[in-house]
């Protein structure tokens, strides 16, 4: 069996466990705690998408250009950058649920929107890769919520899962308080790409949310060393820091 096909076979069995699990702990909608939904259709029509003309580095609405202000200035190692919509709300409230209960369930909806904006875009790739979580965090959820995002979506796209493209060879502090300049010192050398799996090829690189963009920034630079082609930056939400024209 080739490898594509055991990585289907493979999500079709995970799938059909996840309905029996559905079944007997029926979800609620994280937005509004309704039984037997997900997320629901009220909750998610009110997510704030990042549609419109957007800066190509952070998603940022932009009107002429197609850098914004922000990012005219900074060298950037990815091609392009998309997000679904702004961390705020359900979206936020779902992230939470995938980072800390391991939601499965969650877990595969978003999935979907982040398919979404993949099929709307003209990336070509040839692998999706999630970005590592810090070595602490990993111990201590034992899971790394952007490859519970980044494994249904290389499946339902049908390409290439490949965790191993890149890993932590760092441990960094926590990012929180720290603006871009900071958080770019903070994890720079922090991640390793194998060449021998990203040398000329195209990547999908996948994380949950944005922020200032530094650990994506950092991921695709050692990506680039490893010799990879293209990186194409994604992420489930981007936080509300410098978003100035979606609301
Ligand atoms: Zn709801
Ligand atoms: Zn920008």
């Amino acid at each position: 069996m080739d490898e594509l096909k055991r990585q289907t076979l493979n999500m079709q069995i995970h799938d059909i466990l996840f309905h029996l699990v559905d079944w007997v702990l029926p979800p609620s909608c994280p937005g509004c705690g309704l039984e037997g939904e997900i997320i629901c259709n009220e909750c998610e029509s009110k997510i704030v998408r990042l549609v419109g003309k957007q800066c190509t580095f952070c998603g940022q609405a932009v009107r002429g250009s197609n850098i914004c202000g922000d990012c005219r200035d900074r060298s950037h190692s990815y091609d392009a950058y998309r997000g679904y919509g702004l961390y705020t709300g359900v979206l936020r409230e779902a992230i939470l649920r995938l980072k800390y209960q391991n939601d499965v369930g969650i877990a595969r909806i978003l999935s979907q929107y982040l398919e979404n904006v993949v099929l709307s875009s003209n990336w070509v790739f040839d692998m999706v890769v999630p970005v590592p979580l810090s070595l602490q965090k990993y111990e201590e959820r034992g899971y790394n919520q952007a490859s519970r995002l980044a494994k249904p979506l290389a499946v339902h796209l049908g390409k290439f899962y490949r965790p191993e493209a890149i890993t932590r060879i760092r441990e960094t502090s926590s990012q929180v308080g720290l603006d871009i300049q900071a958080r770019l010192e903070n994890v720079r050398n922090a991640f390793r790409a194998d060449p021998k799996i990203v040398n000329g090829k195209s990547i999908l690189l996948v994380d949950d949310v944005f922020t200032t963009g530094a650990t994506l920034e950092s991921a695709a630079s050692e990506l680039k060393i490893a010799g990879a082609k293209h990186v194409y930056a994604l992420t489930l939400a981007k936080s509300r820091r410098n978003v100035k024209f979606f609301e």
